[in-house]
């Protein structure tokens, strides 16, 4: 069934909407124990059509604030959703936090629908249309208290929902997908090449696939992977002015377009900004991640050092992606590129079972629980993954959990399920 996310920041009237969306014919999707109210997805129906929401609110304000917080439940509803519903209280008007919301979104291709909540009656219809400046389209004003608009409301998200949901990447066994990036020079082209050898390696066909003429279709391992975007890689482009900025935004667009991202790394020169760069879209796409240092025929004894010090100091933030040093020239180890990105998109993939993740997370807050806020402690009741790719968790608990306390379970987390070569996240959902 196509998926609908609801977004906004809180208090606007998501949990309200929900309920009227789904009236009281509840059905959850998720039957989580000891968790009654608190939901990550519910069954909905309208006009004989089924559709799933997810509601991706109430996530704690992370560290960088509330804003960010609710940039990310967009980020997150634009990789896994078939449509988007977000809502904006018009009484209130768009606030800083709508407009970092809008600003994700206005660049989804995921359909967006722009409710604007709380327009109760007709002489608040002026306040609807003032969010016509959010570059989201016509508001659509509802109440979601009242009802009102609710019904045109529903007759409009379905005709957004596809009739069948997205293709859920990698699911249908296509061959997977990998975004070979890096800064200009660092040997993209030259690995690509080494990785297809001779033109008989370049797979044209697989059986039910159409290939993207900008992609390339490799068999390496016995296995055909598509190479996205490569079409820049294959045919030198002469770098006109400007071309830094697009040669970005391609870069973005391939990593959005992957499942996993090769970023490579010129191991012969200082780990520099651009570097960084590559590596934090692919951590805020969240990709799963192989870092390949190149050009090692042309690294010594004395840069292997500098190097492992430079990715100490660079590079700490993910330190759970894998390493691999090659040397598109000599052909050095590209093979191993191959289980590095095995590895990375099974972790990418992976879902913990419920029972497991909550017998850890007992074990764990039994052991170090989380630091008083308030003078109270806060009590985590319950976790569940809420989505793969990259694996994704859900707390719920009875108060904040400082940012430390987070990157501590995180830690935990992937000491004891692992997640090499994947980013993963958690959310906290406070339950009133
Ligand atoms: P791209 O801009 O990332 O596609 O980089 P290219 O593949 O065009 O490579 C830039 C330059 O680096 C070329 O002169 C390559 O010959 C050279 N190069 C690429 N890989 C290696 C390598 O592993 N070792 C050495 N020594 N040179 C390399």
């Amino acid at each position: 069934v196509p998926v609908l996310a609801v977004v906004g920041r809180p208090n606007v009237g998501k949990s309200t909407l929900v309920n009227r969306i789904i009236g009281r014919r509840e059905a959850v999707v998720e039957d989580v124990p000891g968790v009654t109210r608190d939901r990550v997805s519910y069954d909905a129906e309208w006009a004989g059509k089924r559709f799933t929401i997810q509601d991706t609110g109430g996530w704690e304000p992370s560290a960088k604030g509330l804003q960010q917080s609710v940039a990310r439940q967009a980020e997150l509803a634009m990789n896994t959703a078939d449509a988007i519903v977000v809502v904006v209280d018009a009484t209130v008007g768009a606030t800083a936090t709508d407009e970092a919301v809008a600003r994700v979104l206005r660049r989804s291709k995921t359909p967006v629908i722009l409710v604007a909540n709380k327009v109760d009656d007709q002489k608040l219809e002026a306040e609807a249309a003032a969010l016509w400046s959010l570059g989201l389209g016509e508001p659509f004003s509802v109440s979601a208290t009242h009802g009102r608009g609710t019904g045109d409301l529903l007759d409009k998200i379905l005709e957004a929902l596809p009739e069948t949901p997205r293709e859920i990447i990698g699911a249908t066994g296509g061959p997977r997908r990998v975004a070979l990036v890096g800064k200009p020079n660092v040997g993209k082209s030259s690995l690509l090449n080494k990785l297809s050898g001779d033109e008989r390696s370049v797979v044209h066909d697989v059986a039910g696939t159409t290939v993207d003429p900008v992609d390339s279709l490799v068999e390496l391992g016995g296995k055909v992977w598509r190479f996205v975007d490569t079409a820049g890689l294959r045919k030198r482009v002469i770098h006109a002015s400007g071309a830094e900025y697009y040669a970005s935004l391609r870069t973005r667009s391939a990593i959005e377009a992957a499942e996993v991202a090769v970023v490579l790394i010129d191991a012969s020169q200082p780990i520099s900004e651009q570097d960084q760069r590559v590596i934090t879209m692919v951590e805020e796409t969240g990709r799963a991640l192989v870092l390949a240092f190149n050009k090692w025929d042309l690294v010594d004894d004395e840069r292997r050092v500098q190097l492992e010090k430079e990715i100490d100091r660079d590079l700490q933030r993910v330190r759970w992606a894998l390493r691999v040093n090659v040397s598109a020239q000599t052909g050095r180890a590209v093979q191993k590129l191959v289980p590095a990105m095995e590895t990375s998109l099974e972790s990418w993939d992976t879902r913990v079972p419920t029972g497991r993740l909550n017998t850890w997370l007992r074990e764990t807050v039994a052991a170090t629980p989380p630091p008083m806020r308030g003078g109270r402690l806060p009590r985590i009741l319950f976790a569940t993954q809420a989505t793969t790719r990259p694996p994704t968790f859900v707390l719920f608990t009875t108060g904040f959990l400082e940012a430390n306390y987070r990157r501590f379970l995180e830690r935990r987390l992937r000491e004891s399920f692992g997640f090499e070569g994947s980013p993963i996240r958690i959310g906290v959902r406070v339950r009133e």
